[in-house]
């Protein structure tokens, strides 16, 4: 049985937080509050002596805005661990995993997605998550059929989300077909709809069963891949998100068979296509960005597309190495997401980003930007795990400014992986070695979620999750 509980309290007062160090655009700031508005929302940043209301002291603490993570499959969370041994494939890769993510989505009943989403919203929480794009792609019962409480599978990963506390965009994922003269696939019966007129009609439904949870909860519009939605579909699916001024999401350029398989369908490779059909626009975030053709990045650098890079993922799949450089230097925006949940840890995708260049490249400080500086790189990084995000879900956030959400975690200054940072190289230890350990408190919306380590649900969420788990795999 699905619990139904109310969420946190609503703020009833503005609150100023007082921590040691505050991170803001023009770098730490000591001996002041950050001040969060009843409503939610970031009001100033003041000296704490000037500050006359209700002050929470954070001593030993630095501040930083809440990462946001872009691209999230919360229910992937269930086959971690399972796929990292050789199949009866002579190699294995992105192709051979996906048998085994959908031989777990396949089985997994409605309580179980929701299970399986409040474990990885968990998680995330308590490593200064406050913000999930979730790229939602399973719609039906596993035969295919209609719930019948429309959406029914969106709302509980929504319900999951806010019980933990996080805000999120629910990207509803349309799935139309399973690839170029391909049959249809049983595997895919959960994800599969007729056409984009009936996707757009489930996900405005889904909009307005959602206008409950204010800005807490949004719903953005995502097409799964070129390889399951026809172009013509497609066009009408970016019309809308125009229209409604929705952000669209797709996966793009992530392996070389869907490039491939592009190209004999439509004569070009996936962005280029995308470009010349005018999809690609400042609300479209094309997920991945691996294996891009030359002049496909000055195409989306035209258009003011983004891209999502989901570092530990596409390391894990063996994707390939995403061009983060190119697109930096060609102004693309990057958000980073977790992606199939192999691991929760956005800091990670932020330095790996860098890394994985380093290790192709023989070189050190590859993304530097031209301002250079002892905590420019670390700066460009951060703001992939924060502004980018915020950004690309049309949820703002990422940074203190007035009226932006009040989300924000803190760091246990004392922490072993950062401890002795000066202000020079606080922000490069926390971005290139920060412990998921040193996350001590998130908020969102101005309200505590996680308080020196520990979330009120942590126990009950995981005990439901490990059952789920005995029940799937033994
Ligand atoms: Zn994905």
């Amino acid at each position: 049985m699905i619990p139904r509980r109310a969420s946190l309290d609503p703020m009833n007062d503005p609150i100023g937080y007082h921590p040691d160090l505050i991170y803001t655009e023009q770098g730490w700031e000591s001996g002041k509050v950050l001040v969060c508005h009843e409503e939610g929302r970031c009001e100033e940043i003041l000296p704490a002596s000037e500050y006359p209301g209700k002050i929470i002291r954070l001593p030993g603490r630095a501040i930083l805005p809440g990462l946001v993570n872009a691209h999230s499959h919360a229910f992937q969370r269930v086959i971690r661990g399972r796929t990292e041994f050789r199949s009866s494939h002579s190699t294995d890769s992105f192709w051979t995993w996906r048998e085994t993510m959908y031989s777990a989505a396949r089985r997994l009943s409605p309580e179980d997605i929701y299970d399986a989403s409040r474990m990885a919203f968990l998680e995330m929480a308590l490593t200064g998550i406050t913000t999930v794009g979730e790229f939602h792609y399973l719609h039906y019962s596993s035969e295919g059929e209609r719930y019948a409480e429309s959406n029914l599978l969106a709302k509980l990963v929504v319900q999951a989300a806010w019980e933990v506390g996080i805000r999120i965009t629910l990207l509803r994922v349309a799935y139309l077909r399973s690839g170029f003269g391909l049959p249809p696939n049983p595997d895919q019966l959960r994800f599969i709809e007729p056409a984009a007129s009936s996707y757009l009609g489930q996900t405005v439904d889904l909009q307005s069963d959602l206008a409950k949870y204010g800005n807490r909860a949004k719903v953005g519009l995502a097409a799964h891949s070129v390889r399951a939605v026809p172009l013509d579909q497609l066009k009408r699916i970016a019309e809308y998100s125009t229209i409604a001024n929705l952000p669209l999401h797709m996966h793009v350029a992530e392996q070389p068979a869907e490039i491939d398989a592009c190209i004999a369908e439509y004569g070009a490779p996936p962005v280029k296509l995308l470009a010349d059909h005018g999809i690609l626009s400042k609300l479209f975030t094309g997920v991945h960005g691996v294996h891009l053709r030359p002049g496909e990045i000055d195409r989306l650098a035209i258009s003011g597309a983004r891209i999502c890079a989901c570092p530990t993922t596409e390391r894990n799949l063996g994707d390939g190495i995403i061009p983060a450089d190119a697109l930096l230097d060609m102004g693309v925006p990057l958000s980073l997401g977790t992606d199939s949940q192999v691991q929760i840890d956005l800091l990670e995708d932020a330095r790996s980003l860098e890394y994985q260049l380093r290790l192709q490249k023989l070189q050190r400080n590859v993304l530097v930007p031209r301002k250079n500086g002892m905590d420019a790189l670390a700066q460009r990084l951060f703001a992939c795990a924060t502004i980018g995000g915020g950004e690309s879900l049309g949820m703002g956030g990422g940074k203190f400014f007035p009226g932006y959400p009040a989300d924000f975690f803190t760091v246990d200054l004392e922490d072993p992986s950062i401890a002795g940072a000066n202000l020079d190289d606080l922000l490069p230890n926390i971005v290139f070695a920060g412990s998921r350990a040193a996350v001590k408190d998130v908020c969102v919306s101005g309200k505590l979620i996680v308080q020196d380590g520990s979330h009120q649900l942590h126990k009950e969420i995981v005990e439901r999750f490990v059952k789920l788990q005995r029940k799937l795999w033994n």
